[in-house]
């Protein structure tokens, strides 16, 4: 089968130290500092053979992610711009769905309760948490401390076939009879960032009183699917701030029920002004430059009257932000750090929640063949109009 692989040349800055996880030549948590003159190549790779607790999915639909983009994209010295988890080379692709080809006589369907059969369609958790770790074993999983992840560390889904452990996949059977043979795929692939959006917002963030403000900022396919389902858990006021006219359009289709353009100025006025002077209970960091919008949000903060107010930090961003501890004290207000996807029920919820109408469908600008991938991974280092590039490998 074709498999869109990502080559990389290891290099490591000049005073880097190998972690203590990191393997000489292979992996890395910390690619940016490793990675040199990224490549995509279509190569040739066998179609796996799932072992007893593994299945094999055919795929049918798989998003381009932000960080597909940055694993692609280098700097002056020709070093990746993605700071993470990497071992190349490396079959790239992770938000994904499909339709289970193969499956081990252990490897286990938590929707039926029994072995999977083929035909059962799934989409999948990113993150291949291990299950012994300390934090695996507190119920942890998005820190688990031996974590893998498909797409970055081992082959993931930009090809016809991938095969997983049972334990990281979820039915989406559910959505079959609401949307469709073809939608449901689409949908499917959209479960993943959905699933960050909801660990920011509903598990780290706290989630929202119905009749509650929240402010969302950055109007990626993270920020969109928050704006959905603080909506969905009763939010009166969901505000997304966003400087792309044509994203905060389709923040305001999918959940979002005010929209604020930051570049044509005052955001803590704006967000006052929509709530009457009382300002939001959570506000979602989506933007990736926490520095720039930090005095908007401690603005909002101080000069609003929502106590107990969370700030949630869940784009990645290697930034320092100049935090006032005053405004935290007398608001009694909270920052907190959102990472990952899994545990805590999240898949599930998000794919009930789908399966109850939360169609994230639209997010999907263009969709495109396992040939195109490359050029489009490319294209997205620059165009901001599109949102979501999905691959159909067929
Ligand atoms: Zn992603
Ligand atoms: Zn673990």
């Amino acid at each position: 089968m074709k498999a869109v692989t990502l080559f990389a040349d290891w290099k490591p800055r000049p005073g880097f130290q190998l972690g203590a996880k990191d393997i000489e030549g292979k992996l890395s948590y910390l690619g940016s500092k490793v990675w040199c003159n990224p490549r995509i190549e279509m190569v040739e790779k066998e179609v796996p053979v799932p072992g007893p607790t593994e299945v094999l999915i055919e795929v049918k639909a798989c998003g381009i992610c932000g960080s597909d983009v940055h694993m692609l994209q280098s700097d002056e010295q020709g070093y990746i711009f993605y700071p993470g988890l990497t071992a190349f080379p490396c079959t790239l692709g992770h938000e994904f769905s499909g339709v289970v080809a193969e499956a081990g006589p252990e490897a286990f369907n938590k929707r039926t309760g029994k072995r999977f059969l083929p035909g059962e369609a799934v989409c999948a958790e990113e993150m291949m948490w291990c299950a012994q770790c300390r934090p695996c074993a507190d119920g942890l999983p998005n820190h688990c401390e031996r974590l893998q992840e498909i797409g970055f560390s081992i082959d993931g889904a930009y090809a016809r076939y991938i095969r997983m452990d049972a334990r990281y996949l979820w039915s989406i059977e559910a959505f079959r009879p609401i949307y469709g043979e073809e939608k449901m795929f689409l949908l499917g692939s959209l479960v993943e960032p959905s699933s960050v959006a909801y660990n920011a917002v509903i598990v780290r963030g706290g989630g929202v009183l119905p009749g509650e403000s929240v402010l969302i900022m950055g109007s990626g396919p993270v920020g969109i699917a928050a704006c959905a389902e603080l909506r969905r858990a009763g939010a009166a006021k969901v505000i997304i701030s966003e400087p792309s006219r044509s994203r905060r359009e389709m923040a305001l289709a999918l959940g979002a029920t005010h929209a604020i353009d930051p570049a044509a100025g005052d955001v803590p006025g704006a967000v006052l002004d929509i709530t009457e002077g009382m300002g939001v209970k959570i506000i979602l960091e989506a933007t990736g430059l926490p520095s720039v919008v930090w005095p908007d949000i401690e603005k909002i903060i101080w000069e609003g009257r929502q106590l107990n107010a969370t700030v949630v930090l869940v784009a990645r961003a290697d930034d320092r932000i100049i935090m006032n501890g005053e405004v935290f004290q007398v608001r009694r207000a909270n920052v907190v750090g959102a990472q990952g996807h899994s545990g805590h029920g999240i898949f599930p919820n998000v794919i009930n929640s789908m399966a109850d109408g939360m169609d994230m469908t639209p997010l999907i600008t263009k969709k495109i063949t396992l040939e195109e991938t490359a050029e489009h991974i490319k294209l997205l280092q620059t165009n901001r109009e599109q949102v979501k590039i999905t691959v159909l490998p067929r």
